[in-house]
């Protein structure tokens, strides 16, 4: 059985300030003298990352962001490249969040070039899936993963899934408190993982599926004890130091 290492990684969305962040990474960053099994990371606000990137530099936790632009450079006020995240350490980056495919017009199309505009430079792409409420209710939460993972595999290429992650987040439990069961949440990684597996089992095998959604100190061991779970995306509970710690520890390499 393949080994995978767990991620935990925070998504600070458009939270805090110079003045908040900073006890916030330095609480994290302590904490973390105790070592996680779990790789680390955290995506702030862009004009964060300068700060980040310095605060982590000797720390073993990973700077990320939270989208990129699918292009390369030029004329698109507004936007972060590529390169530019790489120029702040980055490692990772989100893309497809359910926020950003609601409210920002990041259709399936967008998403599967922004992944592709990542491994470009060599970033690491965490791409988010997840169904709304309705489309849960109306059975239809796997047609839905499949439309949004099958847009990234017919542009990237199921060899692109070996630099991946995927994040199952179900829109229904982003930030409202009401996280999927354990077993819910297992149903769709399993089925994520089965759907890359019609295409390359060892792919498959080795590509790291978050959970996200509420997941909180609470109930992060249950969930992260699930056989195809690795690792959560966190968001309100990243902003808490003791809370995205305990978060931290309760992932465990399997
Ligand atoms: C997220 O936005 O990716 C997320 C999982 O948020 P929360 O943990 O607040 O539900």
């Amino acid at each position: 059985m393949t080994q995978r290492r767990p991620i935990v990684a925070a998504n600070w969305k458009m939270n805090g300030s110079l003045t908040s962040i900073r006890p916030l990474l330095e609480g994290i960053c302590s904490g973390l003298e105790v070592k996680s099994d779990a790789e680390v990371v955290i995506c702030p606000p862009y004009v964060y990352l300068a700060e980040l990137a310095d605060k982590l530099s000797k720390s073993e936790i990973v700077p990320g962001a939270q989208n990129l632009s699918h292009l390369e450079s030029g004329a698109f006020t507004g936007e972060i490249s590529a390169d530019m995240l790489k120029d702040f350490s980055c490692k990772y980056v989100i893309v497809g969040h359910s926020e950003r495919r609601a409210l920002y017009g990041d259709t399936d199309g967008l998403v599967a070039a922004k992944f592709m505009r990542a491994q470009d430079v060599a970033l690491v792409p965490i791409l988010c899936v997840g169904e709304q409420l309705a489309e849960r209710e109306s059975g239809d939460t796997e047609a839905v993963i499949e439309r949004q993972l099958n847009a990234v595999i017919e542009l990237a290429g199921i060899e692109a899934f070996n630099d991946a992650v995927i994040a199952y987040e179900p829109v229904w439990a982003i930030g409202t408190g009401e996280t999927a069961t354990p077993e819910q949440a297992q149903e769709v990684h399993a089925f994520v993982r089965l759907l890359l597996a019609r295409h390359d089992d060892a792919v498959a095998n080795k590509i790291r599926i978050l959970y996200g959604g509420s997941v909180k100190a609470a109930n992060a061991v249950e969930i992260f004890n699930m056989v195809d779970v690795d690792g959560g995306l966190i968001g309100g509970a990243s902003l808490d130091a003791d809370e995205f710690l305990s978060i931290c520890h309760a992932a465990r390499g399997s």
